[in-house]
């Protein structure tokens, strides 16, 4: 995975997943494009259910738009269905929700750029849910409208427990806004890349150059030795999270207090993979993506 605080380039600030009144969102495509440009954001993708909403039209504020598409199908543990984001997509995409989850992925990823897992604690995806699945790039660590209908918008533990068996997933913080008043603007992603142009952007997503967040900014992460060095807005609590049993730290080892702005993490034999998260006064948090530590 490429580190993105590591590397050149410039920070892009984008959500991909939100509705629209294409599918079941109260703004159409354009009041949606036009309020995430004044709310700052670099890049979109309109997700609306099982139809590519076509944005070729729109005036774009600035904004790249990305096509995409929220696929949903297949059957979970559960009895649920699977929700997936295509980002990217090619074109029209027409498939069928009898489909089982890998297919979708499969037809995600050749008419699309990418597939991610939408909301899986919201749908109760469990680890049996996800660990044969191949080709899907990650899940949703945080999605805004799960979280305000039904408290149930982070999925971190899960993608722990994918982690632990070495399923490489990246997080994604998104809005999935259905409408305007408290599930919009919160969830994001933000990518370094060369610029933000769409080759640029999806390739940097693909590679995981991004961390996630719904408030807290991270300006660098850098390895020294034994300890991880994280650089971010003013935070209550930070976190290095380490998938294997037993691992981990939090700030308390360093004898910081909070507000923490640079804080020094111990790691352990073993914290391979760690990512990091930064919690504010507000409780919001910003995650990065799972770190594979060079010996
Ligand atoms: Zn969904
Ligand atoms: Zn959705």
């Amino acid at each position: 995975m490429s580190d993105p605080f590591s590397i050149a380039g410039q920070w892009f600030k984008g959500n991909l997943h939100v509705h629209t009144t294409a599918s079941d969102g109260r703004m159409t495509p354009q009041e949606t494009v036009a309020s995430y440009a004044e709310h700052g954001y670099d890049f979109l993708s309109i997700t609306d259910h099982e139809a590519v909403t076509e944005t070729a039209g729109l005036d774009d504020k600035g904004m790249l738009l990305i096509p995409g598409i929220e696929l949903g199908g297949g059957r979970t543990d559960l009895d649920s269905s699977y929700h997936m984001v295509a980002i990217g997509a090619k074109g029209p995409m027409e498939y069928d929700t009898q489909w089982s989850a890998q297919k979708l992925i499969d037809y995600g990823t050749e008419n699309a750029e990418f597939v991610f897992m939408a909301h899986p604690y919201w749908l109760s995806l469990t680890l049996a849910d996800m660990i044969d699945l191949d080709g899907c790039i990650g899940l949703e660590v945080y999605n805004t409208f799960c979280h305000h209908d039904v408290g149930r918008g982070e999925s971190g533990e899960l993608w722990d427990d994918l982690l632990a068996r070495d399923k490489r997933m990246l997080g994604f913080a998104v809005d999935d806004a259905h409408g305007a008043e408290l599930d919009a603007w919160i969830g994001y992603i933000m990518v370094k890349a060369p610029a933000c142009e769409y080759d640029d952007i999806i390739e940097a997503i693909k590679a995981g150059s991004f961390y996630s967040s719904n408030g807290p900014t991270i300006s660098n992460i850098k390895r020294e030795g034994d300890r991880l060095l994280v650089e971010c807005s003013p935070c209550q609590e930070v976190c290095a999270v380490c998938p294997a049993p037993g691992l981990g730290g939090t700030n308390w080892r360093t004898e910081q207090k909070p507000p923490l702005t640079e804080i020094e993490l111990q790691l352990f034999e073993g914290s391979d993979p760690v990512r990091i998260e930064c919690i504010d006064a507000e409780g919001n948090k910003a995650w990065s993506n799972p770190m594979w530590l060079p010996d």
